[in-house]
């Protein structure tokens, strides 16, 4: 490594390559790390959120920082999945307030302006989607299925779209954009075009690949014309399905387009085709999982590329870089996790590093329709509502002492947060590690990286003088009492129950047998022998990786649950297709729609949820994973003893995390680090954000105007 220092600049190191500027046709980027588009659940309803969530990355560093999603025309809708517009002169207000908070750190604004073609359902404008051949995209999923199909567009439609785009091209710029998108990726319209399976036309836009390009040859030359001058464009495609289709004069059809596009776009981003592999969990993809699919791109154009690949570590980058395969290194939720990851390579702080822990929370936010939420970064989406900083948490005016009893993610949330507002914190935990629920977690097959969260705030907690941390502490109130602090944050979790679930969905009566056990028992280190049914109605990733872990010690298990699917919830995680592979994978029966109704030690009885009708299953063992509830009895006993503690000077005790209300690991993180930020200062302003209206809120379009025949 070359250290050479000169004089009033800090030492050259191997990751100055990710701060060479790089341009992108009339542009140029300060830098390498680039922010992809990335849905954020932030529509033009909420401006202000969006702004400052966008504004709070190019403070830390990115160089170019994009929106999500941003509809060129009514005939784009996506609702009720939030989504941006880019029709009328208040959207152009609107998106202005980011570009300019972007650009007040030096980064360039991307905008990825949209067309979704068939796999819009226009459910709020009604106008008929518009595709190449009238196929629809047919989801499995409730929530994705659509029951309108979409027109076959003619050239009319075709021209339509180029001019909406070129428009939207021109109110972008005016909005403040530098980098102008065309999209061609993920099943939107560009991407029909280009795919065999969408594009069965006989003119000139369908047939030979040269033909199936054009359409998307075209939009990028319409964005050209329009702002092309002052803008770079940018071309985003998917590669996966092409790069599995043999070209004629390349090995794939990916490379063929890539060759015929190649000096087209001013940059190339390039990705995957469907949320689960493109934005894919870390329980079943490492870091880079792109590269087998777009390695190629950078041979055949002298356009600059980027990509994603969850990438947290800065010798992946480099390494990215050096061997060729991108110029920019894409973020999306690297940047949700941590908005400050480039500043702190530049400045050789890797160990604060927030690296993202891939669970897909974010993006579960998006198919809820709310803006982003992060299971590393609680801050995420709050940077403007609540006024939270992901790295300055603001100095309490005060110092008090605080005892947070319970290290697990909310405890340590809450310690580390409590202790950087300067507050003087004492951790304490019964058991033997830090950790609380991903101490056993961490170990089930796929979620090691889960533990990350633990990682990065134990790391900083430790480096804190004002942060004192004890194990094998099992506090009760005289222990408390003793301590006597101003405050007390109880984090102490919570635990898995034994209840059944009844056909009218809620949580019923509970299974008293010796061989019951819960996610709790396994973790405890008490194993089934024998075979054993998985009984799910808790429908995220825990009845899943139970299966997963007893299966891989060769128990044999079923797994059964009342809904539809195994692990349901995990649709909304872009992770259930990957668990009903893992379960195939493990000869795993799945069961579906079905509740345990009886269990004497030998036989379990299955009821159809709806029906009723029962079915009997030889089984040693039942694990339920289902009900979880609060682990509070200190805090009972504590609200039982209010006058002692407050005769011992605490001013205030409150529960957080899984304690106050069992959740997913990003509820608990953000429930400790919302009382840390409010503690002792009572309710703090939730700031409500509102569309700017100041224009008449009109847009005119020709979709699916009726046509005068000739
Ligand atoms: P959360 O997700 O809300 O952080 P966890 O279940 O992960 O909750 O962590 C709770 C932590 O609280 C566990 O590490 C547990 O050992 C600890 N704990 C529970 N009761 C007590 C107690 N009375 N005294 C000290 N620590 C406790
Ligand atoms: Fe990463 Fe999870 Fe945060 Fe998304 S929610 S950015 S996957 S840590």
């Amino acid at each position: 490594m070359n250290m050479m220092t000169k004089p009033g600049s800090r030492p050259e190191s191997r990751y100055d390559i990710l701060f060479e500027p790089v341009r992108i046709g009339p542009v140029t980027a300060p830098n390498r790390f680039y922010q992809v588009p990335h849905a954020s659940g932030m529509t033009n309803a909420l401006p202000r959120v969006r702004a400052k969530f966008r504004e709070t990355k190019a403070e830390g560093g990115w160089g170019v920082i994009c929106t999500g999603a941003c509809s060129i025309d009514l005939s784009s809708d996506d609702t009720p999945l939030p989504m941006a517009t880019m029709w009328d002169d208040n959207d152009i207000k609107s998106h202005a307030l980011m570009t300019d908070a972007v650009h007040k750190h030096g980064a360039l604004a991307g905008v990825e302006l949209w067309h979704g073609g068939a796999s819009v359902m226009n459910r709020t404008t009604r106008v008929a989607p518009l595709s190449p051949s009238g196929i629809p995209w047919m989801a499995t999923h409730v929530g994705f299925m659509g029951n309108l199909r979409p027109k076959t567009m003619d050239k009319q439609d075709i021209r339509d779209v180029l001019r909406w785009q070129a428009e939207g091209a021109r109110k972008a710029r005016s909005a403040g954009f530098d980098v102008v998108y065309v999209y061609a990726g993920m099943g939107y319209l560009g991407y029909e075009f280009l795919l065999p399976e969408y594009n069965h036309r006989i003119d000139e836009y369908g047939g030979s690949i040269a033909n199936r390009v054009r359409f998307v040859r075209e939009m990028i030359e319409v964005t050209k014309d329009a702002v092309g001058e002052h803008c770079g464009v940018a071309l985003r495609i998917s590669l996966e399905e092409l790069r599995a289709k043999i070209g004629i004069n390349h090995p794939s059809e990916a490379h063929e387009v890539i060759e015929l596009l190649a000096d087209v776009p001013d940059l190339f981003d390039v990705k995957m085709d469907s949320s689960p592999t493109d934005c894919s969990a870390s329980r079943f993809t490492g870091e880079g999982s792109h590269e087998p699919v777009i390695d190629f791109v950078k041979k055949l154009t002298d356009k600059p590329v980027v990509g994603v690949g969850r990438f947290t570590s800065p010798d992946t980058m480099v390494s990215q870089i050096k061997r060729g395969v991108l110029d920019f290194i894409g973020g999306a939720r690297p940047s949700i996790a941590d908005p400050f990851l480039p500043n702190k390579i530049r400045e050789g702080r890797m160990d604060e590093i927030r690296e993202c822990i891939g669970c897909n929370i974010c993006i579960s936010s998006w198919h809820d329709g709310v803006p982003v939420r992060c299971t590393q970064n609680p801050t995420a989406g709050e940077e403007w509502r609540r006024g939270w900083h992901p790295e300055n948490p603001g100095k309490a005016e005060t110092p008090e002492r605080v005892l947070v009893i319970g290290g697990g993610p909310s405890g340590l949330e809450a310690a580390l947060t409590l202790g950087r507002r300067g507050h003087e914190v004492t951790l304490a935990d019964k058991s033997s590690a830090f950790g609380g629920r991903l101490t056993f977690e961490k170990t089930l097959p796929g979620l090691s990286a889960w533990n990350r969260v633990v990682d990065y705030r134990l790391g900083r907690l430790r480096e804190m003088t004002n942060v004192e941390m004890y194990l094998e502490s099992d506090l009760g109130v005289d222990e408390i009492i003793d301590l006597a602090p101003d405050h007390v944050l109880v984090a102490t979790g919570a635990r898995w129950t034994n209840f059944l679930y009844s056909s009218m969905e809620i949580p019923v009566g509970q299974l008293e047998q010796e061989r019951v056990f819960t996610p709790d028992d396994i973790g405890a280190g008490r194993l089934p022998e024998g075979p054993t049914l998985v009984f799910d109605f808790d429908n995220y990733y825990m009845g899943g990786v139970i299966t997963e872990h007893l299966a891989a010690q060769g128990i044999p298990v079923t797994y059964a649950t009342p809904a539809g699917q195994a692990s349901a919830w995990t649709i909304m995680t872009n992770e259930l297709p990957l668990v009903a592979r893992a379960l195939t994978k493990r000869k795993v029966p799945v069961r579906t729609q079905e509740l345990v109704s009886g269990f004497d030690g030998e036989i379990v009885t299955l009821s159809q949820i709806f029906t009723g009708e029962k079915t009997t299953l030889p089984c040693r063992n039942v694990v339920i994973t289902g009900l979880r509830l609060p682990r509070a009895e200190l805090f009972d006993a504590m609200t039982v003893r209010e006058a002692d503690l407050r005769a011992a000077g605490i001013k205030s005790f409150s529960l957080v995390g899984d304690a106050l209300a069992p959740g997913a690991l990003a509820h608990a993180v953000h429930s400790g680090h919302r009382a840390a930020q409010e503690l002792g200062l009572g309710a703090l302003p939730f700031r409500r954000d509102a569309p700017i209206v100041e224009f008449e809120p009109s847009y005119t379009s020709t979709a699916g105007l009726v046509k005068a025949h000739p």
